[in-house]
């Protein structure tokens, strides 16, 4: 009964707000979240693994201390992963990042190679632009992901010092220039001997994980492995 009261109010929600699949904005039926069944089953996963090597391992080679990489998705031009990100990013949509977290984490969890991880962190927002948007759009997605595969997520162990804006024209080398000293690390004695998994929405030519991760160079024993919701493709 409690379930059909529920389900009937949920329809009369539906009748009254039409929620739309974020993906194509066809209507949502019921037991719907977000994408419609059919941009569900359209979602490009990379089926990457943290076992095997992969394009994003390749974006990094000779780049940096990073153990091995990983992305969710394939990130193109147009596409149900363009808008859900931009959604999350600049519409409010907060909960996009829960869904494809606990997607993500489920994988990961059933793959079993992230078992030892200690520290799941989210690549840090400047705390202007995480007050002007109320929240750091890849931080529910690394939280679902430490649950699944048994790790704590941790957002207070890298600070983003410089407000700077996304310098997307600017060739890698300049870039990196501009933002080397971007971040910096708390608590660093915590991190030692320990295995972290640094978290982005978008890998696209790995600079701002490659300035992270750079950021832990100094501390002892410290594996970086990597992962994104998306990896452009
Ligand atoms: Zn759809």
């Amino acid at each position: 009964m409690q379930n059909r009261i529920s389900n009937i109010l949920k329809d009369v929600t539906n009748i009254l707000l039409p929620i739309s699949c974020f993906g194509c904005n066809a209507r949502l039926y019921r037991g719907e979240v977000l994408l419609c069944t059919s941009c569900r089953h359209q979602l490009p996963l990379t089926e990457y693994t943290f076992n095997e090597e992969n394009a994003v391992d390749r974006i990094f080679y000779g780049r940096i201390n990073i153990k091995k990489a990983n992305s969710f998705l394939f990130f193109t031009e147009i596409g149900i992963v363009k808008n859900l990100i931009h959604l999350l990013k600049y519409k409010n949509q907060e909960g996009i990042g829960r869904f494809l977290g606990d997607w993500h984490g489920l994988i990961l969890k059933e793959q079993g190679d992230l078992l030892q991880i200690d520290y799941v962190i989210p690549v840090p927002l400047h705390r202007k632009k995480l007050k002007k948007r109320g929240y750091n759009q890849v931080a529910l997605f690394a939280k679902q992901i430490a649950t699944h595969i048994g790790a704590d997520y941790t957002d207070d162990m890298l600070i983003k010092t410089a407000n700077t804006k996304t310098q997307t024209k600017k060739n890698r080398l300049s870039r990196w220039y501009d933002n080397r000293s971007l971040y910096e690390i708390k608590n660093h004695e915590l991190l030692i001997n320990k295995n972290i998994l640094l978290v982005d929405d978008v890998i696209t030519t790995g600079a701002t994980m490659e300035i992270c991760a750079n950021t832990f160079k100094d501390i002892e024993g410290i594996n970086i492995y990597v992962t994104s919701m998306a990896v452009v493709h």
